[in-house]
This record gives C-alpha cells, sequence and structure tokens, in this order.
C-alpha cells in the first residue's frame, strides 16, 4: 500500500481552499471503492483536515451515444458504490444532471474538490470548465491506468512498438494499491438531496433517456461482479489466454472491458491478481489490459480528431481515399449492416453478437470493421458507420478503446502492407483466414444459440 504517487495528482486551478466545511470527490470515471486513487486522495484530504467527505455523481441523461444499455449497466454498478460508501459513513450524492454543473453547486459547500479522469473530450472539457468556475481549489487525480498518460512523454505515441517500452519502464513503479484509509468523519448524517440507488431498476425506468437499446442481463455491472467474473476467468482461461484468445469459439477471453469502461474495476486490480496467479498467460493478458489499452488512452487524449476518419495516419488516408472508388463486389448501407444481413455468416453472427450480448469476440471485431470498410463505398462513412454501432451496441462502447479499435481497422497503430483493391495498403483481412484457423461453424452455431 502507498501514498497516492504525485504523478497521478494535477492541480486544475489555482484557487485557494473554499469557505465551505467538506471535501468534495466529484466520481464521475472512476466508479469503484476498490483501488480508487482519487477516493483515497479525497479520503486522505478530509481526514487531515477534519472534515467530512461527501461523494458526487452526476448521471447525465444526454451522455452522447448513451443508450438504456449502458445505463443500466452503470447503474447496478453505482448502486453498490454508494451501498459500500453508506457502509463507511459516506454520503453519494447522485443527481440528474450535467455532472460539472452538478459538482459545481455542491463545491460551495467545499473546501477542495477533487476529482478523477475520463480522457474523452467531453469529459476533459466538464473538468476544465468546473475547474474554471468552482470557488475552491480542484484536485485531478487519475486512477484508470496503470501508468499515468502523462509519463510516456506527453504527446501522442505511433504505435505499440513505441509505447510498450516506456509503459515497461514505468509500470513496476505504478503496480502498488493506494493506501486503503476510511473517512474519519462520517457524512452520513448532512443532508442533500439525490437519487437512492438501492432500487437501480426503479432509477433506470425513471431516467429520460433513449431506450431504443435494451439492456443485457448476461452481464451485470458493479465491482463485486467484475471480480467474480474476474477470478473464473483467472482459473480457467488465463493460462490459454496466450495461445487461445482469438479464437471466437471458445472465448478465452475477461470480459473485463465495460466494467473497465466504467470504472467499476481498476486495471490494477486486474493486473495484481493476474501476477499473482503466476500463470503462462499472464505476460499475454497485462500486454492487452496495459500496453494495448493504454496506447488508446494515450491516442484519445492526444489526437483530438480520435472520433473521425481524420485521426488516421497520412498514409492510411491517402491510401483509402485512392481506392475509394474501386469496384466493391458487395455494398450494403447502414441498417442491412445493423440488422446482420449481409451475405456473410460470420460477419452476421459478430453483428448479432453485439446487439444480443453487448459484447463481441476481439478477433471478430477485427474482422467486423475490416469487412465495413471493405462493403461501405466512402471510407470516411465506413468510419462513421463502425463508430456507430460499435458504441450503440457495446457495453464498453464510447471507451478510448472503441475509438482506437475502430480507427484500428482503418490503418492507425498499424503499418503498411502490400496494395490491393479497395483496403490500398491498409490490413487485409477475408473469412478464409478464419475458417483456416478455427472452428467458425462453432462460433456461428453459439451465436445462433443467445436469442435476440
Ligand atoms: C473494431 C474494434 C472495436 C473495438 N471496440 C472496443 C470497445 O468499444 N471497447 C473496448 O473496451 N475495446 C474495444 N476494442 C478492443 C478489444 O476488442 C476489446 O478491448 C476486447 O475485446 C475486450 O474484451 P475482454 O475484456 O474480454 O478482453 P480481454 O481479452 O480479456 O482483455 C483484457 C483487457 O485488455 C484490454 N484489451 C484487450 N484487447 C485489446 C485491444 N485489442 N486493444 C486495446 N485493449 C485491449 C481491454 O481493456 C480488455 O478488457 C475494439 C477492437 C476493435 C478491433
Amino acid at each position: 500500500m502507498v501514498e497516492v504517487q504525485p504523478e497521478r495528482v494535477l492541480h486544475l486551478n489555482d484557487r485557494e481552499a473554499g469557505k465551505g466545511d467538506l471535501v468534495l470527490y466529484w466520481m464521475q470515471a472512476s466508479q469503484r471503492t476498490l483501488h480508487n486513487h482519487a477516493l483515497q486522495f479525497a479520503v486522505s484530504m478530509a481526514n487531515g483536515q477534519k472534515l467530512p467527505l461527501v461523494v458526487f455523481f452526476g448521471i447525465d441523461e444526454d451522455y452522447p451515444q448513451a443508450n438504456e444499455r449502458h445505463f443500466k449497466f452503470m447503474l447496478e454498478g453505482l448502486s453498490e458504490v454508494q451501498n459500500e460508501l453508506e457502509r463507511i459513513d459516506t454520503r453519494m450524492v447522485v443527481r440528474r444532471v450535467e455532472p460539472w454543473k452538478g459538482a459545481l453547486a455542491l463545491s460551495r459547500e467545499a473546501r477542495i474538490a477533487v476529482c478523477d479522469k475520463g480522457y474523452l473530450k467531453h469529459q476533459r472539457d466538464w473538468r476544465r470548465r468546473f475547474a474554471g468556475e468552482a470557488e475552491c481549489t480542484v484536485v485531478e487525480v487519475e486512477s484508470d491506468v496503470i501508468v499515468p498518460v502523462g509519463c510516456t512523454g506527453g504527446k501522442e505515441r505511433y504505435s505499440a512498438a513505441v509505447l510498450r517500452p516506456k509503459i515497461h519502464a514505468l509500470m513496476d513503479g505504478f503496480m502498488m494499491p493506494p493506501d486503503n484509509v476510511r473517512p474519519t468523519l462520517g457524512s452520513l448524517d448532512l443532508s442533500f438531496e439525490g437519487l437512492d440507488l438501492a432500487d437501480s431498476v426503479s432509477v433506470l425506468k425513471g431516467l429520460w433517456i433513449d431506450r431504443s437499446v435494451h439492456g443485457v442481463d448476461r452481464l451485470e455491472g458493479g465491482t463485486y461482479n467484475a471480480l467474480q467474473r474476474f477470478r473464473g476467468f483467472l482459473r480457467s482461461g488465463l493460462d490459454l489466454y496466450g495461445i487461445e484468445r482469438n479464437d471466437p469459439s471458445r472465448g478465452i477471453q475477461s470480459d473485463m472491458a465495460p466494467y473497465l469502461h466504467f470504472g467499476q474495476i481498476s486495471p490494477l486490480t486486474l493486473a495484481l491478481e493476474a501476477n499473482e496467479a503466476g500463470s503462462p498467460g499472464t505476460e499475454a493478458f497485462l500486454e492487452e489490459l496495459i500496453v494495448r489499452r493504454e496506447l488508446a488512452v494515450n491516442f484519445v487524449s492526444y489526437n483530438d480528431r480520435y472520433d473521425t476518419f481524420e485521426c488516421l495516419p497520412r498514409w492510411a488516408s491517402d491510401t483509402l481515399m485512392t481506392h475509394s472508388m474501386d469496384l466493391r463486389k458487395y455494398t450494403y448501407d447502414r441498417k442491412e449492416l445493423e440488422e446482420g444481413r449481409t451475405h456473410d455468416p460470420y460477419w452476421n453472427a459478430a453483428q448479432k453478437e453485439m446487439v444480443v450480448r453487448g459484447k463481441m469476440h476481439n478477433y471478430m471485431r477485427m474482422y467486423w470493421g475490416k469487412k465495413i470498410l471493405e462493403w461501405v463505398e466512402d471510407p470516411r462513412e465506413a468510419f462513421s458507420t463502425a463508430l456507430d454501432l460499435n458504441n450503440k451496441y457495446s457495453l464498453d462502447g464510447r471507451d478510448p478503446n472503441s475509438y482506437a479499435g475502430v480507427a484500428w481497422c482503418f490503418g492507425k497503430h498499424d503499418r503498411p502492407w502490400s496494395e490491393r483493391p479497395i483496403f490500398g495498403k491498409v490490413r487485409y483481412m477475408n473469412d478464409k483466414g478464419l475458417k483456416r484457423k478455427f472452428d467458425m461453424e462453432a462460433y456461428v452455431s453459439k451465436v445462433s444459440m443467445m436469442g435476440g
């Protein structure tokens, strides 16, 4: 256990301490109590100043591309957090409000406000506006990566090969969990209006949100569920991870992405437990969890065009535009794709897996994105179609990994390959490769049994 490392901490304004008599933690990205550096930092501040701690969360019903599926999963996790905080006599105020405005309202009663760190543009913008208007000190504490994003050079890195040595050189220094200190003064008796999340189903029903995609029951949100699932994976998946994770018929994967996306589990918790397992699959797992995932965080942090075709390296966008008029044997519009009505049973199964289960197998995600590029006439349109479908149906959508994953299909973080129609120099994938390597009929049959 260690105190929060200074590299995770950033003062967002230069205001003096406010006149209020509490410490506020605006929880938004790190929706958990376990291994949450921002929460621990706020507890230390509160204890040091002999003040109570109040935690705030703002439910943004207009959150970009969020629908009932995402809200259900998030509320399941937040309900657990509110309960956990109550057990340590700490008030968690949850309100239906634009998050930074809700935090600002409560900050008027605070001496110091602590926030965590999400990486997307709107999350950065929220913090900037909050810190600009708050009348107290605002401190950001980064908890959702192993190596804080600024430690690897403060600029966009071209590929995993470039980022990997930097991460490897630093990661041991960040592999310690933060202290687990409890608040010494309780705040439950302070009265604030807010939602009681004990019955998250009723709260969900009352939200004014996009209902076009229903929640899924196979993956339930919250840290407890994440840990249960992950420990099952450590027992029966991790040993095979290095050799069989790509096989869509096997499902050798942790399913941690939705939990990581909502901050319901810390990558640190997963890395520590995977290390302790001492499995032959540990190294491959940490490569994905740390290097690949943090490459995506680096990408969205330093490339503001991450959600558009313009984020691609020049060689990739040029080659795709040069080949944009090439003859396509099959073309589909967005509706046909969304409904999984192509000639390709493997692609249709992958689309169905995402629609029904809220998550597509990693290897199929690559194939799925490549085929959208092949079948949609304009590469720009293909890019936005892939991103929109991914974000609409995936529980882990709207994540740095969503943007990096889709962009990868179009050449991001990759290198030029030999030139061919439609793809130009961008890496190509085909169904023959799938059939050669995996039992694809088993995958299709597995998905067909998922219902929906
Ligand atoms: C077109 C496309 C779209 C994608 N969309 C998303 C998305 O919306 N959300 C999302 O989290 N990931 C996305 N990915 C990356 C990857 O497919 C998922 O992270 C992975 O499938 C998540 O499943 P898991 O948690 O069971 O992974 P596991 O294999 O168990 O891996 C553990 C963790 O490592 C990280 N990881 C694994 N593979 C990758 C990878 N290729 N790149 C970056 N990090 C990785 C994830 O955080 C994952 O949760 C996408 C990839 C592609 C090609």
